[in-house]
């Protein structure tokens, strides 16, 4: 069976520039390539890598900063002091919502312009 490696190297890719730090290389390396894996598994599942290596690579980050991405939604009234999270936690096209107001902010991938 021939399997695309592709959606993961995308996304990683797509994560890489949200992170916008060479320290979580490392993580954010083990996570791809447990995504590999997984899509290797169940190879329909392409299409809800991003967010899964997104929510993989928050979570590597909360053991040192809980309040990654910190929420820059104008709205919100605790902007800054929570982290962003992921929506849909499965599925394509995933964002980075405040919680708090229920309102995208950027497209993975996007979070930094
Ligand atoms: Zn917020």
């Amino acid at each position: 069976m021939t399997v695309d490696y592709g959606p993961v190297e995308a996304a990683r890719a797509l994560v890489a520039a949200d992170l916008a730090d060479p320290r979580w290389d490392a993580a954010l390396d083990a996570a791809a390539d447990h995504r590999r894996w997984w899509v290797q598994q169940w190879p329909d599942g392409a299409e809800h890598v991003l967010g899964l290596l997104a929510q993989d690579a928050q979570e590597a980050v909360h053991g040192v900063d809980p309040q990654w991405p910190p929420c820059r939604e104008p709205s919100c009234e605790e902007v800054g002091r929570h982290a962003l999270f992921i929506e849909p936690d499965l599925g394509p096209d995933p964002f980075w919502v405040c919680e708090r107001t229920g309102l995208p902010v950027a497209p993975v991938g996007h979070l930094n312009g």
